[in-house]
């Protein structure tokens, strides 16, 4: 039996969320016989945060419907769940960690998912305005679904034109807000994942279904009075609301891996196998800083399938079996009924082609190349344009841009490979 099998080895575990848990069930299928201790400071059982800006934010359910996994699936595994407890810091030198209680709790092998949290940008008046709430966890939700509630008015105003302010916007006007308003700095929305065509299209989506979308908005200050806000921006120009959702980017977990001696750059630093430059101490998820083989550069990212697909790297890792963490990200997002997936990263790109399907606008792919590079496809309610742009990247097969570009041409790789 490997020492990793032991079963008086205890894996420590910082964060249960997509990350954590997974890694979790997977170090036990993967054989460990040893303790499981996953800690989480959030109290609830853990849950999928992608339906917290989408379908949960619009449903009456309670948030243990959408939970990653039932809780006696924990017990039945013997994983060991500890909500609600705070991780203060990482003693590597004598393999604990301390809890807020002042106790400590031994490890053999530490894994770090401690993902990121909402930025704050600082902004006069934000602290003190009324129901303003970032949303990252399902107490902003429940926070968010009440002052919503309450509000006579229901004016509300997004700061940030990302994702989740996106899909936020999209779904409080589902739910019936009077007014939405959407403030991004930037002189376009989703400027830093996507095209230009992209954010064009997204404009015009969120103008169709009543929301203003309104770029070239840099916040300055926020006027609350009597539960009213004044959102200000620099242009001098003020937008009243009763909620705020503040939607700008997030801050990543990295304080306790750096007051431990660990190595952080964009993110706590990992080899191939999610493994920090202590031996004994992985960092999976949101917070890991990792090599990705094929765009041949360190990464970091923000979504489900990372921190799966890590987890399951690092749980074989810890149990004596190498792998290498390769794979091509993806992404989705939810705006009214337009599905948008995303494979691959565009970031470097110097040209693209855009792939409409039949006379439908809300149809169509975005495909990102380095020259004849494939690099990432954006797929609007285009579930082909994601599956065929996928084995193209992974393949690396060069595509002819003239046949995908024209919408006769029969939608399959092999009409579309260059000759
Ligand atoms: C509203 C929203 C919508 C999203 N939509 C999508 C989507 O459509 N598709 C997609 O792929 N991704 C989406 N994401 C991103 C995705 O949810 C994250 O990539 C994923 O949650 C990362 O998982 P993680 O476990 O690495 O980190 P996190 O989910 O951030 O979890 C980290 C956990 O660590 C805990 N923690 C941190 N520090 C401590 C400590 N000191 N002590 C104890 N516990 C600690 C935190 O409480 C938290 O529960 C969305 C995210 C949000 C917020």
């Amino acid at each position: 039996m490997s020492d990793s099998l032991n079963n008086d080895q205890t894996c420590v575990v910082i964060g249960a969320s997509h990350a954590g848990v997974n890694f979790a069930f997977a170090l036990r299928k993967a054989g460990w016989l040893g303790r499981i201790k996953l800690y989480d400071v959030d109290p609830v059982l853990p849950y999928h945060r992608p339906p917290l800006s989408k379908a949960y934010l619009t449903s009456s359910d309670g948030i243990e419907k959408n939970a990653l996994k039932p809780a006696q699936s924990y017990d039945k595994e013997s994983i060991e769940l500890n909500l609600g407890v705070k991780v203060e810091s990482i003693n590597r030198a004598d393999k604990n960690i301390l809890l807020a209680d002042g106790q400590t709790q031994a490890y053999d092998k530490l894994v770090i998912a401690s993902g990121a949290r909402p930025f704050m940008p600082p902004v006069k008046g934000l602290d003190t305005a009324s129901h303003l709430y970032p949303l990252r966890t399902a107490a902003d939700v429940s926070n968010i679904k009440a002052a919503f509630e309450q509000s006579e008015k229901k004016r509300v105003v997004v700061i940030g034109g990302g994702y989740i302010g996106l899909e936020t916007a999209a779904s409080l006007k589902k739910l019936g807000a009077s007014c939405v308003t959407v403030l991004e700095r930037e002189s376009r929305i989703l400027a830093r994942v996507t095209a230009p065509e992209m954010s064009a299209f997204f404009e015009k989506l969120h103008a169709q279904n009543g929301v203003n979308i309104l770029t070239g908005k840099n916040v300055s200050e926020i006027i609350t009075e009597q539960s009213v806000n004044q959102v200000v921006c620099d242009d001098g120009q003020m937008y009243e609301a009763d909620l705020i959702i503040v939607g700008v980017g997030i801050r990543v977990n990295t304080e306790l891996a750096a007051q431990a001696g660990l190595e952080i750059e964009n993110g706590i630093k990992v080899d191939h196998c999610a493994r920090t430059n202590d031996p004994d101490i992985y960092a999976v998820g949101d917070c890991s800083f990792h090599h990705n083989p094929h765009y041949k550069r360190f990464i970091r990212l923000e979504s489900v399938q990372n921190a799966v697909d890590q987890a399951k790297v690092a749980a074989a890792s810890v149990c004596g079996k190498e792998i290498t963490y390769d794979t091509i990200p993806w992404f989705w997002s939810d705006q009214y009924d337009v599905k948008l997936q995303m494979v691959g990263l565009s970031q470097g790109y110097n040209n693209l082609v855009v792939r409409q399907e039949g006379d439908a606008d809300n149809k169509f792919s975005v495909w990102y190349f380095n020259d004849d590079t494939l690099l990432s496809v954006d797929a609007v309610n285009n579930a082909k344009a994601y599956v065929i742009g996928t084995k193209f990247i992974k393949s690396g097969d060069k595509l002819d841009k003239q046949k995908l570009a024209d919408a006769s041409v029969e939608f399959k790789p092999a009409n579309l490979l260059s000759v």
